[in-house]
């Protein structure tokens, strides 16, 4: 069972998982010379405000999902992200700190999943499902805006029905549904031995405070919340424009819940004091949450991703939609789509992201432990604070907080960080001391303004990387312009001008040596920074991570072989043209 030219495909849900499967399985088939029409099933218009254009999420794009699509070419534009996240402070019922991001740049994005909040004023083009949904679209797939009511599983071929009556034969059929109940129930009832995701009720909601307010008061940061309330694992309040998103996560979250939240001091004191939150009407609603994955997604020509497959528990659901997509995508164009080949090449993919959240179970076990006991988190919040006067790489608890948070690690590289005697005397000796009922310094609200960009910004002339100089990671120009020079004999030669979307110091990451050269901003200049550790772990799980990169070094060496039999044929016409100089080289020589 082979996908070959003219096969058809047709991927229930043009949500991430929907739209990142189409992009990649569409891309894969280009490269291989492979025909594939594909259908994508989508009945929202994420150009609609409030619940109709909207996936309900927090709209945290994490900062290792961010770093591989920046690696993979894929950039999100600034009019998509409402803000880069550049810090959070952690709140508890005993007090705050607040953690900077532990790199000088904005790697994670706050974006809205859908074109923003009901009534939302002056948001165009900004809904990040739209965005992916558009790049699919780009790589060649047709979009039906219809919902899917029925699917018959053949044989010969499974056939996808709509409403009003239409229906069309797939060589595959992919199920991106999210945890609507009604698709999963039609999936359920093929009998295949699918059963559907075990989800949890959260609670979302968007508050209209005014830009400048939210200036003040959330700048940059993403506010997260510990605090020992019943079902409650965290909370997160994100900064988006006019707008902050309220997310809590937990299971089972009720009005009384919301209500306790909103009332609690802590929370009351992130916003202008005289604000009466119930005043405002929110878009609000309580959407779940896959917490207990799959079993079975897939059989003979059908595969389910994303949410309705497994997910990633209480974080970086998209980081996950990403990975599920990505190995079905290559798992039917490069092996195949029987029940085996997904068996063996699909289902590796899903059982690591289900073992990493046994451990997040443990980790948000440990968590929950932690918020009902004030000495800990007094214990917690000094050692955070000494940590914030020391250099990134120093910050052991803080960077273990800011990836719990943010979801920009794995659970299990959480944990072994951790797994540190160092790390532990140190937090039981803060927690003894927490005992006694101290007063924990506050944080100072000296956020950044927000801004809705990623990575660092250079100025004209500044030298993002120099040559001689040690380093662990790539860089992808996100907007602007770099000039890459070579210092040889006290004189500068210029190699190249890159621009937005080319990525630089490739060479110190595979293979263990110095910068090659020096890269220096012309005018301002936009640049994310991607780490050597999560790049190479991706690359493990993900061999075709490599093939842009490849592809740009492939045409890098053709440009230089180019540059040289130019200067060559340069050369010869000048000894053919002046044979006195060809004397006098052999001379020389
Ligand atoms: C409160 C909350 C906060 C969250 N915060 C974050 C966060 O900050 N960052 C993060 O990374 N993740 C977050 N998540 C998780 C994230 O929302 C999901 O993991 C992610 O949306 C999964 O993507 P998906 O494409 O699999 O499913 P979805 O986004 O649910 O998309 C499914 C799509 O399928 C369509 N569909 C359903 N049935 C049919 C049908 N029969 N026919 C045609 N189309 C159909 C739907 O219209 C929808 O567009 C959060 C989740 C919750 C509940």
């Amino acid at each position: 069972m082979k996908l070959t030219n003219g096969s058809k495909i047709a991927v229930i849900g043009g949500g991430p998982s929907g739209s990142f499967f189409s992009y990649f399985l569409l891309d894969l088939a280009k490269r291989s010379d492979t025909h594939i029409h594909l259908d994508i099933y989508e009945p929202q218009d994420y150009t609609i405000q409030g619940p109709q254009g909207c996936n309900h999420c927090g709209g945290i794009v994490s900062e290792s999902l961010v770093q591989i699509l920046a690696s993979e070419g894929i950039n999100i534009p600034t009019e998509v992200i409402q803000t880069g996240i550049d810090s959070y402070v952690m709140h508890t019922d005993v007090g705050s700190s607040k953690i900077d991001t532990p790199l000088d740049e904005k790697r994670i994005a706050a974006m809205y999943r859908g074109a923003g909040p009901l009534k939302s004023m002056g948001l165009t083009e900004s809904s990040f499902d739209g965005f992916l949904l558009k790049l699919a679209i780009q790589n060649g797939a047709t979009l039906i805006n219809k919902g899917v009511t029925g699917i018959d599983i053949g044989p010969p071929k499974p056939i996808v029905k709509t409403k009003d009556g239409d229906s069309d034969a797939y060589d595959l059929v992919v199920g991106a549904v999210g945890l609507n109940p009604r698709s999963l129930k039609m999936f359920n009832e093929l009998d295949f031995g699918f059963s559907p995701p075990q989800p949890a009720k959260t609670y979302i909601t968007e508050f209209e405070l005014g830009k400048d307010v939210v200036d003040t008061y959330f700048g940059n940061a993403m506010h997260v919340f510990l605090l020992n309330l019943p079902n409650l694992q965290f909370a997160a309040i994100i900064p988006k424009g006019n707008y902050v998103t309220l997310a809590m996560l937990g299971d089972k979250i009720d009005r009384d819940l919301v209500n306790s939240f909103l009332n609690a001091q802590v929370v009351k004191d992130c916003f202008p004091r005289d604000l009466e939150l119930a005043s405002i009407n929110p878009c609000k609603c309580f959407p779940k949450i896959n917490v207990i994955g799959a079993k079975q997604p897939f059989c003979d020509r059908v595969v389910l991703i994303g949410d309705c497959s497994i997910s990633k528990l209480y974080k970086n659901g998209i980081g996950a939609a990403f990975i599920t997509a990505k190995a079905a995508a290559t798992t039917a164009l490069l092996y195949g789509i029987s029940k085996k080949d997904f068996t063996d090449h699909y289902w590796p993919a899903c059982k690591k992201l289900d073992f990493d959240n046994a451990i997040g179970r443990f980790v948000f076990g440990v968590t929950h432990f932690i918020q009902k006991r004030k000495s800990i988190k007094r214990g917690l919040l000094r050692m955070v604070q000494k940590e914030q006067l020391k250099p990134g790489e120093k910050r052991y608890l803080s960077t273990v907080l800011w990836d719990t948070f943010t979801g920009s690690a794995p659970y299990r590289s959480i944990l072994f960080r951790t797994l540190k005697p160092q790390f532990w005397s140190n937090l039981i000796w803060k927690s003894f001391l927490g005992l006694f009922p101290v007063k924990i310094k506050g944080y100072k609200a000296d956020f950044n303004k927000q801004s809705r960009s990623l990575g660092k910004l250079y100025q004209h002339g500044e030298i993002i990387v120099r040559q001689g100089e040690e380093g662990a990671t790539l860089f992808v120009i996100q907007s602007g312009k770099v000039e890459v020079v070579q210092t040889k004999d006290s004189k500068e030669v210029h190699l190249a001008i890159l621009t937005e979307g080319d990525f630089f110091g490739e060479m110190a990451i595979f293979e263990k040596d110095v910068r090659s050269s020096t890269v220096r901003s012309i005018g301002q200049t936009r640049v994310l920074t991607i780490d050597k550790k999560t790049l190479m772990n991706r690359i493990q799980d993900d061999p075709s991570l490599t093939f842009r990169i490849i592809q740009k070094l492939s045409s890098r060496i053709r440009g230089i072989d180019h540059k040289i039999s130019h200067i060559r044929s340069i050369d010869r016409r000048n000894w053919n043209t002046r044979p006195e100089q060809l004397d006098d080289r052999d001379k020389g020589n």
